[in-house]
């Protein structure tokens, strides 16, 4: 008996980390999570709100904005809830340390044509070598007088970033420390194969490129327009995140863990959004006195500081519109003590082979715990 309820919650639990397999493999940028999570939340009937709007909150119902295509903030507001009363929010972020597509990323060398990248946020640069790499990302485009955004992932390898051979650095295994301008360039095709495919080529940088035709290889330029099905001479820019075209699976013998890029902080931006969807589908949000809301930004990994970042006015914006009331213009100042926020991102599990590096009596371990940092603000 004890064993066929212990495997019903296996179960349980694998379906939710299969679901989440889905989940962090659609959200390849910022841009895409923001749209996965989007089209959940219009799923769960919640109704999206634009910034320049007038809104016309009601109790018990859902609402959802979005700040550049790459931070949500969703709420549903409780059914007692009246302006003063307090927000129970769960703040966490979209992106996720990367290389990044640079501004002017055309590069020749050595009869290869490669695209210039930057290092995004603190990532572990060595992991990128070796890996089929792909691009993905938003791109802006002129339609007739519009300027139109669309999302783009190419799903099949384009990139790689070779390492040097054993032979050529005998002392690898004892100290590997890429430079990140010069070895830490993708490779995204030949010089050969490029006049092969195209009869013309490309060759050079982007020293003096001053549009973005220019500034790219066209082999890339090409490739973005063919997946949107637009002419190169109707894109204006792009934003590009490479990504590995390696999904998410769930590994080890048992299944029990989840091999996956961007867990940090994908997993929390999941688990508050289907947190506060799931709490909606009962009937505790008519008796709730609260808004609920989550709160999911960009640019954390950079320091917060972007129009759409944490650190940003977008969330205080948002909480003052909805606290606001035309009879008493101190709502908003009673409801923040009223308020709380978990802030929540990824802890570090104890390594089995790097041990010390964690505090005797600290040690996160796995099927263990879940953890809390505690920060207090005392008001009176
Ligand atoms: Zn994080």
């Amino acid at each position: 008996m004890q064993g066929l309820v212990m495997k019903s919650s296996k179960e349980a639990v694998q379906a939710a980390a299969k679901e989440f397999i889905q989940f962090v493999n659609r959200g390849v940028s910022p841009y895409h999570v923001v749209e996965e999570c989007r089209r959940r939340l219009l799923d769960a009937g919640f109704i999206e709100l634009k910034e320049a709007d007038r809104w016309d909150i009601k109790p018990s119902m859902k609402y959802f904005v979005t700040r550049n295509f790459s931070s949500i903030i969703a709420f549903a507001v409780g059914g007692h809830y009246l302006p003063g009363n307090g927000f129970s929010m769960i703040g966490a972020h979209t992106d996720s340390p990367c290389l990044r597509v640079k501004p002017r990323s055309k590069r020749t060398k050595q009869g290869c044509l490669q695209v210039g990248v930057e290092c995004y946020g603190g990532g572990i640069w060595n992991t990128w070598f070796d890996r089929d790499l792909t691009v993905a990302g938003r791109v802006i485009f002129k339609s007739d007088t519009k300027l139109v955004h669309r999302l783009v992932h190419v799903p099949r390898p384009l990139l790689r970033i070779p390492h040097l051979a054993i032979h050529l650095q005998r002392d690898i295994n004892d100290s590997f420390g890429p430079n990140k301008e010069n070895h830490l360039v993708p490779i995204i095709a030949t010089v050969v194969q490029e006049e092969l495919e195209t009869g013309g080529g490309s060759s050079g940088d982007a020293t003096c490129a001053n549009n973005t035709a220019d500034k790219h290889h066209p082999t890339l330029v090409n490739l973005l327009c063919s997946e949107l099905g637009v002419t190169p001479e109707a894109l204006l820019d792009f934003e590009l995140c490479l990504a590995d075209t390696q999904p998410a699976a769930l590994g080890g013998v048992y299944e029990e863990f989840i091999y996956s890029p961007r867990l940090d902080n994908l997993h929390s931006c999941y688990c508050a959004l289907q947190a506060l969807v799931e709490s909606c589908t009962g009937d505790s949000l008519g008796n709730d006195p609260n808004i609920r809301m989550i709160t999911l930004y960009d640019n954390e990994e950079v320091g917060s500081e972007s129009a759409q970042g944490a650190n940003s006015n977008l969330t205080e914006l948002i909480l003052s519109r909805l606290a606001a009331s035309t009879s008493n213009l101190t709502t908003f100042q009673q409801a923040m003590p009223l308020s709380f926020m978990i802030s929540a991102d990824m802890a570090h599990a104890v390594h089995p082979n790097y041990q010390e590096k964690h505090e005797d009596n600290h040690r996160p371990l796995f099927h263990k715990t879940l953890f809390l940092k505690l920060g207090f603000i005392f008001s009176t």
